[in-house]
């Protein structure tokens, strides 16, 4: 009998804990949502975004530009993503690439 009454003791004290865990939750869940409402994303980011390409993939700046499927990668997308083993450039290189055989052509013409 009296083991029962400790187990049943025992069941009070979790039920306890759950509803004190339910509580922090609770609270836990509405300060996220106050502090989500506050923190708008900064116009800084926004900013930089605009200036700078990321890839919808990997969030990181598209500065590679593969050669077989020509479109602009991230370094991500190059080295692990869809574009691994393809052929691809540094968008420096291509530009100064570019650049130069059009200088070259200038000559020729
Ligand atoms: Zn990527
Ligand atoms: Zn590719």
């Amino acid at each position: 009998m009296a083991e029962k009454t400790a187990e049943k003791h025992q069941v009070e004290e979790e039920d306890k804990k759950k509803q004190e865990i339910e509580e922090l939750e609770k609270q836990i869940a509405e300060t996220s949502e106050k502090i989500g409402k506050q923190e708008t994303p900064t116009p800084k980011e926004e900013e930089t975004a605009a200036e700078e390409e990321l890839c919808s993939e990997h969030q990181r700046k598209v500065e590679i530009i593969c050669i077989t499927d020509r479109s602009r990668i991230c370094s991500n997308c190059a080295l692990f993503g869809a574009h691994k083993g393809h052929d691809i450039r540094m968008e420096n290189e291509v530009v100064s690439e570019i650049t130069l055989r059009t200088e070259l052509l200038m000559q020729i013409y």
